[in-house]
């Protein structure tokens, strides 16, 4: 008996799921072949719905910033930092980082094109990990994000800072330590020319902003023009 080659696939695809089966890009949750996403995380995963306030890229509805101004123009992010997201990142850091990248970061391409439509970028860049980082981590979470939101974008992913210390985890500190704790820390990488550029930063998750806030203060003293954040996700404010 002949077997057609769609027939073949079909089954092959089902053989896979067998022992390979698809998970759900956030939760983890088994689904079917032909999905990313489980019906629970599509009712309730989240999400940052416009209008957006751009100096802390929460919801208008959520926003307790009163329009601070940070060293970056704007921010932007797909999801707050609760729920099924917090589980999201610690699945990316920890289990399947390349299959989840690519999937975040069409999320965060999508709030970029919808918060930054008449914005346009020069280049994509990330919050560097320390040389000592990059030899003992399998890999830097922000950049492995801006590498494919680039890639989502079609613009180029420079490497255009690099942290000089170790610090202390931001999230062991309280705010104004957090700023504190970054000063000084980074620096344009040797070898860049920033002059006139608009930059896109791109970190895995935002909370105080401290961290963005310095490495945009450092590409705007080396020459850039403008920057511009966006994240995976976004710490929500805890009003007072
Ligand atoms: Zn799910
Ligand atoms: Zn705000």
């Amino acid at each position: 008996m002949q077997i057609g080659k769609e027939a073949f696939l079909r089954w092959w695809d089902r053989l896979l799921c067998a022992f390979f089966p698809r998970r759900c890009v956030y939760c983890g949750a088994v689904i079917r072949p032909e999905r990313t996403v489980c019906d629970r995380c599509v009712r309730e995963l989240p999400r940052i719905v416009p209008p957006v306030c751009p100096f802390c890229g929460h919801e208008k509805a959520d926003c307790i910033c009163n329009h601070k101004k940070q060293k970056f123009q704007a921010i932007c992010a797909p999801f707050y930092y609760e729920n099924t997201i917090v589980k999201a990142v610690h699945r990316y850091k920890f289990e399947d980082r390349d299959f989840l990248a690519e999937a975040y970061a069409r999320n965060m391409a999508s709030a970029v094109r919808r918060e930054f439509s008449d914005v346009s970028f020069d280049a994509v860049t990330f919050v560097p990990f320390t040389k000592k980082q990059m030899r003992t981590r399998a890999f830097n979470p922000s950049e492995l994000l801006a590498r494919h939101t680039a890639k989502e974008l079609e613009l180029p992913c420079e490497t255009l800072l690099q942290k000089l210390y170790e610090t202390e985890p931001q999230h062991r500190l309280t705010g104004q330590t957090r700023t504190g704790n970054v000063f000084g820390v980074y620096e344009v990488a040797p070898d860049v020319s920033l002059d006139g550029k608009t930059v896109l930063l791109i970190d895995d998750i935002k909370t105080t902003g401290a961290t963005l806030s310095e490495c945009a203060k450092m590409l705007l003293l080396g020459g850039a023009k403008a920057v511009y954040c966006c994240t995976f996700a976004i710490a929500r404010s805890q009003k007072k």
